[in-house]
């Protein structure tokens, strides 16, 4: 294994000073106290920020409130939101070295990754103008003598709360259709990761400014999510959450929803199955596995994290499968060559490492990793080897529950009707992928597992223009797609009367 030293990690300058936060395009101390930002693979300390407090919640909210209702944002036709989303998109593309490294920095992930995403975030914005300034009122089928058709109109207030995963894209994904529906956003970021979602404030506010729009539009408000998250979820001002993270916080989230009966969507977790049927490219199901679980350290909603392979093939595949992924490069996400980068943050690694310490008390064979790499280029970084188990039954909590880390529990299957039963007895339903040459047969599957999102001959590819969303405790709504950001929208029908034939009760 060769693990290139970790460089430093180029942290562009803050262009605010960094304790700033962003209450309704204003940087300023947050009023809660602060708190550091590490890089998990060096351990040292990024910044030190403020957090927002429940006060700069309520006037984010407040002047949220008034400048989504201010005619030089609501009136204004789609095409120019649009042109505010390209010059978002513009910004991002300008500034993507910096963004990637400092989310790499941030985050612990590979700077081919970052890059990626960095891109991906803003095809995000650009794909959404395009959707926006397409996008068609369309007149409905009448059934009397009136005109009917459906408007869209802002909801006002958008509430979104992300996880640390991938700040940048999934920040993106929720504010450019937010920007699009002619919203107004508090954004809250995870406390791990506030850094990245912070410079794309600055980018948004920026190009706000440039077009003479309101800058109160966005707020940027890192701080607990069980006291800031929780406070943007009940502001009254704000119509609509859009929420992606564990399922245990989104139920709660989905409670606070329902006392104001908000519309909230949930993108959740996950513990996805990947199939192979013995009929499969093995070269292609093995590269597709390894990186469907380990790509992201395992940090993914999406990750193939619950192996069944046909019993015929479950010997073979699962001996090369455990070569290859002990010869995966383990190294911090600076380095050109690194394949599993550190994990999130120490805390999570330890969490990560007790699942498996549990998957021992419950009898799994653990096949590869199972521990911390060992040598002084890993000792004070939150690193995690990437680990296969087999041996335990599909009950076992450890097959079970979501573990977020380069964890792979592999189980064989008989028959087709036995994997669909395996694959569905999970509380989850968000995503699946199938290895195999049968058509018919990947589409029988497909059509059988309880998953969002079903991958055949892939994995963890994403399209901005294909809905996305979860089954199950996996999510409640869609994202992306054409429809996307009519979700930050409210419905209204309109009816013309046609006719000069008085109604009914006309003298
Ligand atoms: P999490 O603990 O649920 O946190 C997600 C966000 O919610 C963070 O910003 C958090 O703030 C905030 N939060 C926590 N408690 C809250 C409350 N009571 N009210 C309002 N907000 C609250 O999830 P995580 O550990 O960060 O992320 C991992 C999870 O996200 C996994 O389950 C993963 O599957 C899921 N995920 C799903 C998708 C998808 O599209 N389906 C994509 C990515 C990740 P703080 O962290 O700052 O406290």
């Amino acid at each position: 294994m060769t693990v290139e030293q970790p460089v430093q990690a180029p942290v562009p300058a803050p262009e605010s000073t960094p304790d700033r936060i962003l209450v309704a395009g204003e940087w300023r101390r947050g009023g809660g106290d602060p708190f550091e930002t590490t890089d998990p693979a060096t351990g040292r300390t990024l910044a030190v920020l403020t957090a927002a407090d429940t006060a700069d919640v309520d006037e984010a909210a407040r002047r949220a409130a008034r400048a989504a209702a201010d005619p030089a944002w609501r009136a204004l036709p789609a095409h120019h939101r649009a042109r505010l989303l390209h010059r978002i998109a513009d910004a991002i593309d300008a500034r993507a070295a910096d963004l990637a490294a400092l989310q790499t920095a941030d985050t612990g992930k590979a700077l081919t990754e970052t890059r990626a995403l960095v891109a991906s975030a803003a095809g995000t914005f650009r794909y959404t103008a395009a959707a926006l300034e397409t996008a068609e009122e369309a007149l409905t089928p009448s059934r009397g003598p009136y005109v009917t058709m459906s408007v869209y109109e802002p909801i006002g207030v958008v509430g979104a709360i992300n996880p640390w995963n991938s700040p940048l894209a999934g920040d993106a994904q929720k504010l450019a259709p937010a920007l699009a529906g002619g919203n107004a956003v508090l954004l809250k970021p995870a406390e791990w990761t506030p850094l990245v979602s912070l410079a794309l404030g600055r980018l948004v506010t920026t190009a706000l400014t440039e077009l003479g729009l309101p800058t109160a539009l966005l707020s940027v408000l890192p701080g607990r999510g069980s006291l800031i998250g929780d406070a943007i979820v009940r502001d009254p001002r704000v119509g609509k959450v859009t929420f992606t993270g564990g399922t245990a916080t989104g139920r709660t989230l989905a409670h606070a929803a329902a006392e104001k009966l908000m519309p909230l969507s949930l993108e959740l977790g996950g513990k996805s199955p990947t199939v192979v049927l013995a009929d499969a490219d093995v070269e292609q199901a093995l590269a597709g596995v390894m990186f469907g679980v380990f790509s992201s350290s395992g940090q993914s909603c999406i990750a193939g994290s619950r192996l069944f392979v046909a019993r015929a093939l479950y010997d073979e595949f699962l001996a090369e499968l455990v070569a290859r992924v002990k010869a995966l490069r383990v190294g911090p996400g600076t380095a050109s060559d690194t394949q599993v980068a550190p994990l999130v943050h120490h805390e999570h690694r330890d969490s990560v490492a007790a699942y498996v310490d549990l998957a021992r008390e419950e009898g799994a064979r653990v096949l590869c990793g199972g521990a911390a790499p060992q040598g002084p280029e890993y000792a004070a970084g939150a690193y995690y080897l990437p680990t296969v188990l087999d041996g335990l039954p599909n009950s076992a909590r450890t097959c079970q529950e979501e573990i977020f880390g380069p964890v792979l529990v592999a189980l064989p299957f008989d028959d087709e009707d036995d994997l669909v039963r395996q694959a569905n007895a999970s509380v989850y339903g968000l995503a699946c992928g199938i290895w195999t040459r049968d058509h018919r047969a990947a589409w029988r599957i497909a059509r059988r597992v309880d998953a969002g999102t079903v991958w055949i001959n892939t994995y963890k590819q994403f399209s901005i223009s294909t809905p996305f969303g979860g089954m199950k405790d996996s999510g409640l709504g869609r994202e992306k797609g054409p429809a996307g950001f009519r979700s930050y929208q409210r419905q209204k029908s309109l009816y013309w009367g046609t006719s000069h034939a008085p109604l009914p009760w006309a003298h």
